[in-house]
C-alpha cells in the first residue's frame, strides 16, 4: 500500500502542477532579468518582478549533488530504500530537489545527465528524474 505523502496545489502552485499531470515540467520566468525561477513565487529573486510567466523547461538536468537514503524516513517509504535523493540543476538554471530513479544507487554521480519522468501518486504528478539514454546504457 503506497501511503507516500502527496503534495498540495495551492494558489500559486496550481499551474505548476497541471503542467506535471500533462508530463511537462513548468518553471516561472522573469520576463524583467530574464531569468527562470523555481520554487513557484509570487515575484522573482533576483529583481523582485512580480510578473513572472509559465515556461515550458526542456526536463534535463544534471546532478549537483545527492544522498542515498538506506533508512525509510517514514510511513510509505519502507520498500523504496535504498534511494536516491539529489539536488537536480537544471538546463535552464534552477535547481530543485527529486528522487533519482531507474539507475542503481551506486551508479548515480555528481554531473550525471538525467530527465524528468512523472510519477503519479494520489491523483498528483511528481517529477522524479532518471539518466538520459546515453548515460543509461549497462545500468537498470
Ligand atoms: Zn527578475
Amino acid at each position: 500500500m503506497d501511503e507516500k505523502p502527496v503534495p498540495q496545489a495551492s494558489r500559486g502552485t496550481a499551474t505548476y502542477w497541471e503542467n506535471a499531470a500533462h508530463g511537462r515540467l513548468a518553471l516561472q520566468i522573469c520576463p524583467a532579468c530574464d531569468q527562470h525561477v523555481f520554487y513557484p513565487r509570487r515575484w522573482c529573486p533576483r529583481c523582485f518582478g512580480r510578473d513572472l510567466q509559465w515556461r515550458e523547461a526542456c526536463g534535463r538536468g544534471e546532478i549537483h549533488t545527492y544522498s542515498v537514503i538506506c533508512a525509510a524516513p517514514g510511513v510509505g517509504f519502507e520498500d523504496a530504500a535504498p534511494y536516491v535523493l539529489a539536488v537536480i540543476e537544471l538546463e535552464e538554471g534552477p535547481r530543485m530537489m527529486a528522487n533519482v530513479i531507474a539507475c542503481p544507487a551506486d551508479a548515480v554521480h555528481v554531473g550525471l545527465r538525467v530527465e524528468v519522468v512523472f510519477e503519479a501518486r494520489g491523483g498528483m504528478h511528481l517529477p522524479q528524474f532518471r539518466p538520459v539514454a546515453a548515460d543509461r546504457g549497462g545500468g537498470v
